[in-house]
């Protein structure tokens, strides 16, 4: 999609801070990050978000999910306890309408969130 931002980085047309890319996956560094760890995983194929995923996106959820599990190893954010969000729909927060998955680190989280 042509004027969707995470479309455009996985494209190369914009700018992004890549940490990790294969066939399905990109993660990438929030612009604005919220903890002192915090990387989207973003499918490569332009899903609007969670509730677009069709049966057959099951491999690749899987596969974000292992990602999530490499990359909170990689950035040092394993042993003392991380999260991975998905804001799904404007009132959720929702502000980039391509599937992302946000994972947080290198800080403590309260709960509930806010
Ligand atoms: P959402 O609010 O949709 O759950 O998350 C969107 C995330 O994308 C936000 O955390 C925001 O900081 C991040 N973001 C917005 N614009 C850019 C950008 O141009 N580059 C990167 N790397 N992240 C962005
Ligand atoms: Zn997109």
């Amino acid at each position: 999609m042509s004027d969707c931002l995470f479309c455009g980085i996985v494209e190369g047309r914009i700018k992004g801070e890549v940490v990790y890319r294969d066939n399905s996956v990109i993660a990438l560094k929030d612009v604005n990050p919220k903890a002192p760890v915090h990387i989207l995983i973003v499918p490569i194929k332009h899903i609007a978000t969670l509730l677009d995923l069709e049966q057959g996106d099951k491999g690749l959820i899987s596969e974000i999910f292992s990602v999530a599990n490499q990359l909170a190893k990689q950035q040092g954010i394993s042993k003392d306890g991380f999260r991975v969000v998905v804001n799904c729909g404007a009132g959720a927060g929702q502000s980039v309408f391509h599937l992302h998955f946000h994972l947080l680190g290198g800080r403590s989280f309260s709960w509930p969130p806010g």
